[in-house]
């Protein structure tokens, strides 16, 4: 309980200033919310790069972001989170204002709980754990293989070992499922979490659920997904939410999956952009077009693989290409963990690597079942720097200065 105080104050004393936390709204833009605060635009917007810039539009409504104001009203801080690795960071020095993107610091542990079944998986998980995201997890990880509703009896039992991150002592994003069971009519059922990101059942299977068509045909990959990747040379982080597909210009653009058009227009820094609302929580994005297939608005459903548009650099891009981005549940994930033709099936050293990780998790989850270990919540974590300016902790700096 000390140690709770202790963080609190740490967190709400930064530079000697109050936090304030708000929630980025919906349609609210990085540029309007720069003038709606009388920041300057120059430097915290028009002399950034352009990858710079493209992240300002990578902010999502809803997401919790921190200020903190000097005596004057001025604003001397802001924390935005873009993903749940990085966070832009614009910050006074003197009378001058500074952008920057930072890591976010987070403590991730592994956690796990069994239970036996008296309802329904989903709702058992709820009321076990207070999470929805819980409870989706380990759902949509068994809803293409396994039939819950026929096969379940009261008292079968489930456990999951997943990983939480925590910020500021409280659960932050979503949690990732590293493994999974449940048992049926007297049968256990696995899904594991392997080293490739993909999930796969006891067999080797894959068992993803959503497959994505490629966006484009023929093209090369010119830049992949990551959340977060130091720049060696301009020694700032950068984060790439999607994969580029270099092709020439006017390269038919194909619908990912099935769904319907949320989005589709002009934006700075993605140029003319298509969003596609699918199934289960999943948005695609289809940035830098030349130009819209004839007919496509709002609202239009699409199949997969038709023809929405055409490859172009429109927006912040320095050659033709499709930016191709993944949402699910608002949360960027890399595409091609999704996008293929075929469901994997493991063999050779891969498969061996897997069986090993297996038995790990197979070990693991016999424990947990045999010894029915309840859901716990985990208690603050340890000393953990969460506004870090780069290269040192901001926050011990503060501690010491003071
Ligand atoms: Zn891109």
């Amino acid at each position: 309980m000390i140690r709770f105080f202790i963080l609190l104050f740490l967190a709400t004393s930064l530079f000697g200033a109050r936090v304030e936390t708000f929630r980025w709204s919906n349609g609210e833009t990085y540029l309007s919310f720069l003038e709606k605060n009388k920041l300057p635009l120059g430097p915290l917007y028009y002399n950034l790069d352009e990858d710079e810039q493209q992240l300002s539009e990578e902010i999502l409504s809803g997401v919790h972001c921190k200020s903190t104001r000097e005596k004057n009203g001025d604003i001397s801080q802001v924390f935005i989170p873009l993903n749940d690795e990085l966070q832009i960071h614009i910050y006074k020095n003197n009378s001058d204002y500074f952008f920057e993107t930072i890591p976010i610091i987070s403590e991730t542990k592994t956690e796990a709980f069994t239970l036996k079944i008296e309802h329904s998986p989903y709702l058992d998980i709820i009321r076990e754990t207070g999470s929805k995201k819980l409870a989706k997890i380990f759902v949509s990880s068994f809803q293409n293989s396994l039939n819950f509703k026929n096969d379940l009896q009261k008292g079968d039992t489930l456990a999951m070992v997943y990983e939480q991150k925590y910020r500021l002592g409280k659960p932050f994003s979503m949690p990732t499922l590293k493994a999974a069971m449940i048992e049926m009519k007297g049968k256990r059922h696995f899904v594991y979490l392997n080293s490739d990101e993909r999930f796969y059942n006891q067999d080797g299977n894959e068992v993803e659920s959503f497959l994505l068509g490629t966006p484009v045909h023929n093209a090369r990959i010119s830049s992949r997904f990551t959340k977060r990747r130091f720049h060696p040379v301009l020694k700032k982080y950068r984060a790439h939410q999607g994969v580029d597909y270099a092709a020439g210009r006017g390269t038919p653009i194909l619908a990912a999956g099935n769904g319907r058009v949320v989005f589709i227009g002009q934006t700075r820094g993605y140029g003319k952009l298509i969003k596609i609302q699918h199934s289960d929580g999943y948005l695609t994005l289809y940035a830098h077009q030349n130009s819209f297939r004839k007919g496509m608005k709002n609202g239009s459903v699409v199949k997969k693989g038709q023809v929405i548009g055409y490859v172009g650099s429109t927006g912040l891009s320095t050659g033709p290409h499709l930016h191709f981005g993944l949402y699910k549940d608002g949360r960027a994930i890399d595409p091609l963990r999704v996008v293929q033709v075929a469901t994997k099936k493991l063999a050779g050293k891969e498969r061996n690597a897997f069986l090993k990780l297996k038995a790990n998790y197979d070990e693991s989850i016999n424990l947990h079942v045999s010894n029915a270990t309840k859901f716990t919540r985990v208690s603050m974590p340890d000393n953990v720097c969460y506004f870090f300016n780069g290269e040192q902790c901001v926050q011990d700096k503060q501690g010491s200065d003071s």
